[in-house]
């Protein structure tokens, strides 16, 4: 008997377990042809660029293991699947689905064109909870606000039976013509000396992202409620590079947390809507596929922006003499990752205190973090500027001392990433300009020289922020 393939194409799935496109095709066929397109349409960034190529070197060591190939192209998928559909013996060709315009656009095209030549051609959930057309309001509409979305997603979540069941997978071992070497991708220089301070942070590949939420698990879960808020300790999961390139699936982190018995209910449940926020952002995508370049709320369309690429670079280089803000920019350039609430405090300083279009952060961010993604940016800094679905109140401007002061009192997280600031006494780490002369000297500190003095006035840039917001409201 001649035997059976299927082609499995990975894309923000690089896992072998858990993955119901490769579980629902082993079923199907005798061996499943795995391929990976670097497709150049789609948009990544330089961080990670850096993440995938890992991932990658990771994910086809594992399918070694299990005497298969991984195959490598790069360019058009459309173009590169029809190649190895001419050349082989597929009946199948699967994956798992993705939720962004450009995405959704050219694997319905290609759905289409593999079945009409009768090749069976299926996809499946693999990246979140719920998605994005299965859940609906009881006016029949999609939720644009949080709190009743994810109440209706949990309990959803809470019927369905999560267990998966891992069968052995057979892989081919195949060999075509245009594949080419995970390094012929080219993703990283290995001239630039930024990806060797990322590699002290981070070990990707699914083996370690059950590691890091077993770690989660057993030394952090049950602080999260409180510890979520603190840049100063380490008390998030730091799952989101996983789970954005579905190094470990959404479903198996919620199912594992869930029925952990070791965690206390209050913990879990503020883990778990956090694990929600990133579907609700998919949500959000799905129903407002402009929303990475346009405000859903269209009156920020006449928003007063002002443009200055100064002040812009100062803030990408955590220079703006605001310890917090330059202490979350720095971490984020260091360890290609940045601390939510610092996220946040980031984002309203500059679009609230520098009045500079929150489209600047997003791309900053999409470059420079380990996670970056698609939805869950666009909508953290649609949510940040005021201008989302369920978004903070574009009056509601984040003082960054009060915001230092409370979630990073000891100043242990400015110093991490400010060690200039090391000398100064507690009570100034957030705002080391207000020291007078004589302490100045005192700490063999001086503002200006030592440490930049702020780049605008918090009272002044915060009252010309109400006032912008008062010509669109
Ligand atoms: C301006 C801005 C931009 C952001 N950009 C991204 C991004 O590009 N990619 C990204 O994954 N997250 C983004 N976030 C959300 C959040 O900051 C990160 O998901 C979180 O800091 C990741 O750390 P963690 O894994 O330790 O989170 P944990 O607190 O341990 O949360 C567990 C998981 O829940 C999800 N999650 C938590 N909070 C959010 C949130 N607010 N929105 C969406 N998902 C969330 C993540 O997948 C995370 O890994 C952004 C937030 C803001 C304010």
């Amino acid at each position: 008997m001649v035997a059976t393939y299927g082609i499995h194409w990975f894309r923000q799935d690089l896992r072998l377990q858990e993955n119901p496109s490769l579980l629902s095709l082993s079923k199907k066929v005798d061996q499943i042809i795995p391929i990976y397109i670097l497709d150049f349409n789609q948009r990544i960034g330089s961080t990670s660029k850096w993440w995938l190529e890992k991932s990658l070197i990771s994910l086809y060591d594992s399918i070694k293991k299990h005497n298969g190939k991984l195959n490598i192209f790069a360019g058009d998928p459309e173009k590169i699947i029809f190649s190895i559909l001419k050349n082989s013996n597929v009946k199948y060709v699967s994956w798992n689905r993705l939720y962004d315009p450009y995405s959704i656009k050219r694997d319905t095209k290609i759905k289409s064109i593999v079945t009409s030549s009768k090749i069976e051609c299926d996809s499946h959930n693999g990246y979140l909870l719920n998605e994005p057309w299965n859940i609906k309001n009881k006016s029949g509409t999609f939720f644009k606000v949080f709190t009743p979305y994810w109440r209706h997603c949990d309990e959803l979540l809470k019927l369905k039976n999560l267990k998966f069941k891992n069968t052995k997978i057979s892989y081919a071992n195949s060999k075509f013509k245009n594949e080419i070497t995970i390094q012929d991708l080219n993703l990283t220089n290995k001239k630039e000396k930024w990806t060797k301070k990322i590699e002290k942070y981070w070990i990707p590949g699914e083996s370690n992202a059950k590691l890091q939420l077993k770690k989660y698990i057993s030394q952090k879960a049950n602080n999260y409620s409180v510890g979520r808020d603190r840049p100063d300790k380490d008390l998030t999961s730091k799952l989101s590079p996983y789970l954005h390139f579905g190094e470990i699936s959404a479903l198996e982190v919620y199912d594992t947390v869930n029925i952990e018995k070791k965690i206390d209910p209050e913990n879990k449940k503020k883990f778990l809507a956090e694990l929600g926020w990133r579907d609700f952002s998919y949500n959000l995508l799905f129903h407002y596929p402009d929303m990475t370049h346009k405000p859903i709320q269209s009156k920020f369309n006449k928003f007063p922006w002002i443009k200055n690429a100064k002040n812009l670079s100062l803030w990408h280089n955590g220079k703006t003499g605001i310890p917090i803000v330059d202490a979350g920019m720095r971490q984020l350039y260091k360890t290609g990752w940045m601390h939510n609430r610092v996220r946040m405090i980031v984002g309203s300083f500059l679009t609230k205190n520098l009045l500079l279009h929150w489209k600047n952060g997003e791309e900053w961010f999409f470059d420079t973090l380990v996670d970056a993604d698609v939805g869950s940016n666009s909508a953290g800094w649609q949510w940040i500027s005021g201008c989302g679905a369920d978004a903070s109140p574009y009056f509601r401007i984040f003082n960054p001392i009060l915001q230092g002061q409370k979630f990073d009192p000891d100043g242990d997280y400015v110093k991490e990433f400010v060690p200039e600031l090391n000398n100064i006494p507690k009570k100034y780490i957030h705002n080391p300009w207000e020291m007078s002369m004589e302490d100045q000297k005192k700490y063999n500190f001086e503002i200006g020289t030592s440490y930049p003095a702020p780049i605008v006035d918090l009272k002044e840039t915060r009252n010309r922020a109400l006032s912008a917001f008062k010509t669109i409201s």
